[in-house]
Formats: C-alpha cells, structure tokens, sequence
C-alpha cells in the first residue's frame, strides 16, 4: 500500500516517527528539523479524517524509564506544528483505553519506546559472553513480539516515516509490521522522499556520477566505497581519510590522523578503482596546523611531505581546485563526510570548496545527495542547503542503504 492510495477517513493509524530531537539542558529542543519533516505525513492523515497514534524513541535509555528522555518535553511542540492539540500517554503499552477512544482528527503521543528493552529487542543486564545470553536473547525476542503486536493493537493500519531508524529490525520499526496486512502497512512521505533519492544515486544514476567521501576513517566508510566504486565515474577521497592513503604511498605525514591498519585497504581502493575504470580524486596538498585546533598556527605543504610535529587538516588550495574541477559538469552527486575539520573556522576551506561545487553543479542541473551528520552540517554551516536537491535526515541508515543492505523498516512493508 501507499500512502496517496490509502483511505484514512475513520482510521486509527499508528505512525513511527522519528522524534529524537536534541534537546538543552532545560529540555528545549535545539533542532526541530525531525519533527518538521514528519508533518507532511502527520498532517495528510489528520485532513482526510484519520486520527494518529505517534511513536517514536529518544536518546538511548537502555530499556529504563529516564525522565531526561521523555517524549513529553516536546507535545506542546508538536502540537503547535500540527495545529491541534496532542495527547501523551506516560507508557507507550497503556495506551489501550485513549486508543480505542479516538476519534477523527485527534493525536496520541506515547512515551519513549526505549524505556522497554523490547523496543531494541537486545537483553539487558547480561554480557554476550555469559552462556545464558542465547537462551535471553531468545526470550527477548518472544516479548519483543508481544510488545509490538500491542502497539498494533492500537491502530488499523502502521506508517513508517523515521528513516533515521529504518536500519534497525525494532519492534517499532520493523516486527510491528507482521501485525498488519499488505493493504494496511505503508511508507510515510519522508520515508518515500529518502527512498526515491537513494534510488537516484544507486540506480536511476544521470551520468557522470561524482561520488565524495570524506571524514576521519577510511575503515568507516570502506563497504559504501567498495559499493560505490561499482557504480561511479569519479570519487573524491578528501578529509582525515586522505592521511591513509598518502602513508600507504609512503608519504610524510607527520602527525596526521592515520589508519596504519588499513594501509592494504587503501591501496586495495585503488587497484579496485582502476579495475573499474574509475577515477580516484585525492588530494595533492593540505593546510596543516602544529596542534588540533582552531588557533593552531598553520602552513600549506604537499600531503605526501607534512612536516614533524604538523597535521593535516584541511585541503589545501591546489586541492580544492581539483576536487571543485572533478564536480563540474556531473549530474549525480552524493556527498558523506567532509574535506577537513570544518568545525574549525580555519579549517573548513575544503569543505566549502566541495559544499560551493556541489552547489554550482546543482544549480546546472544535477541531482546531488546529501547525507551523514557532518556533511548536512557542513552545508548547513555554509548556507547552501536550498541549493542541493537533496539532504537526508539519515545517518547510518543511509549510509546503509548507500552500502546495498537491504533496510529492515523498509522490507518490513514492502516485503523485499
Ligand atoms: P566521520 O565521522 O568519519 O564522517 O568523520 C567526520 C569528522 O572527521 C569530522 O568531525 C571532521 O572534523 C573530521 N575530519 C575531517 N578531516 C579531518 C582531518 N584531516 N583530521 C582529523 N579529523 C578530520
């Protein structure tokens, strides 16, 4: 089922959102882009007649109670983002009575899914090395069950519409949709928008397809470069990651962020990548700094010659105009991880430099993918999220997904 196909007029729907806003140490949320980004689903179901069950989890609060994660510090703010009021129900399995009682137009917040372990479904209070943990972790998995055939119990039919968690096989997530038949279970519009844009860089891909990756690790990222390197025409090494790559060479680097076990992996990019007939961008100089920091004195040198007692972080100039010329002209883009420390202000050249590029190409017509924290920050930071296509609220999953794995939340309702 979808959800422009479905009729909500009279239905309960039970909709997992993703509500995991940050919150200040009063409780006040610092961020609502999650909450904004449920609305369009929320509020479809709301104007044809449906009534909402909303669940969702906060933080990690390992399977307790913990007033800090409560969802209830944020009702008065959903509600006043969808325009009606909002009721919380204080423990997400006693919401039987106010469920049954519903009627049209009308919203049920429940509490935090993960002050019950059932919700992650791992066993709590036992290590993986303890040789009960088998039988737990099968006991575990019987109560996740019931737990989230309750919370169907509420509703006629379940929306998925928290990508952010759509990597995860939770009860809320993924073992609630067995409680619902194929005409009854459906995608969310956020979930639809972050499917369609994976879709268009993993294989309704406009060529020339520019891949990005960046960020501290090589070893973070190695199974989406593996995967992308099967489908791009160019990827663009940049960030701590380059560090890798210039010692597998061996190249100076002098105090820079390093993998010394990955050096095989880094070389294995490259024969992977010549293979394949792509091309592998990195950089040729960078801006270092004599300590991690934003005050730290600084100087440009070749990334294969960095100094002792110097490190790299920051593409230097040369750099940023040969990762700006890769971008040019490409029609896909997907960028994960940045070009340097952007977090410091003296160290966020490369970053704009790729975040400007992606941009321009943008404006050109290309379809470019944002995604992973850092990356969405960057752009962020830089002003220019109106002029990518495409920022996904999705971290891991989309990495995930970018990977090939198969998303238990989204196989949950389409069965794949
Ligand atoms: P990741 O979590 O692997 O995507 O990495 C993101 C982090 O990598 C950001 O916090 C950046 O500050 C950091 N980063 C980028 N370039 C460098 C660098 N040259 N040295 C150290 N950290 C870096």
């Amino acid at each position: 089922m979808t959800i422009n196909d479905y009729k909500f007029a009279g239905k309960k729907a039970i909709v997992r959102v993703d509500f995991n806003v940050p919150l200040d140490e009063n409780g006040k949320i610092t961020d609502d882009t999650r909450i904004r980004g449920a609305l369009p689903t929320l509020k479809k179901v709301l104007e044809e007649g449906g009534s909402l069950i909303l669940m969702s989890h906060m933080g990690k609060p390992k399977g307790k109670v913990n007033p800090k994660m409560s969802l209830s510090q944020i009702v008065d703010a959903v509600s006043e983002k969808l325009g009606t009021p909002v009721v919380f129900v204080d423990d997400c399995q006693k919401a039987d009575t106010q469920a049954a009682a519903l009627k049209p137009g009308e919203v049920l917040l429940l509490e935090n899914l993960r002050f019950y372990p059932e919700e992650e479904g791992k066993p709590v209070g036992i290590d993986k090395a303890d040789p009960a943990y088998d039988e737990a972790k099968k006991a575990m998995k019987a109560s996740q069950k019931d737990f989230a055939k309750h919370l169907a119990s509420y509703a006629d039919c379940y929306i998925n519409d928290a990508f952010g968690t759509a990597h995860r096989k939770h009860a809320s997530t993924a073992v609630i949709a067995d409680y619902f038949d194929a005409d009854n279970k459906m995608l969310g519009l956020l979930m639809e928008k972050e499917v369609q844009a994976v879709d268009n860089v993993l294989s309704n891909i406009k060529r020339p397809f520019v891949a990005i990756m960046g960020g501290s690790k090589v070893s973070s990222k190695i199974g989406i470069i593996e995967n992308l390197l099967g489908k791009v025409d160019k990827l663009i090494l940049c960030g701590g990651m380059t560090y890798t790559f210039m010692k597998a060479h061996g190249g100076n680097i002098g105090n820079s962020i390093v993998e010394l076990d990955k050096l095989d992996v880094a070389l294995g990019v490259e024969d992977m990548a010549k293979k394949n007939g792509v091309e592998l961008v990195l950089g040729v100089d960078s801006v270092v700094g004599d300590k991690f920091a934003n005050d730290a004195n600084s100087q440009i040198c070749p990334s294969m010659a960095i100094p002792e007692g110097w490190e790299g972080l920051d593409a230097g100039p040369e750099t940023r105009k040969k990762f700006a010329d890769a971008i040019k002209g490409a029609k896909t883009i997907l960028w994960n991880g940045p070009a340097g420390v952007f977090e410091f202000d003296n160290f966020a050249a490369g970053s704009k430099a790729v975040a400007d590029a992606i941009a321009e190409a943008t404006n050109e017509g290309a379809f470019s993918l944002i995604g992973g924290g850092d990356s969405v920050a960057c752009i962020n930071k830089f002003g220019l999220a109106d002029q990518v296509s495409y920022i996904s609220t999705g971290g891991g999953a989309l990495l995930e997904a970018i990977e090939g794995k198969v998303l238990p939340g989204i196989a949950a309702i389409k069965g794949e």
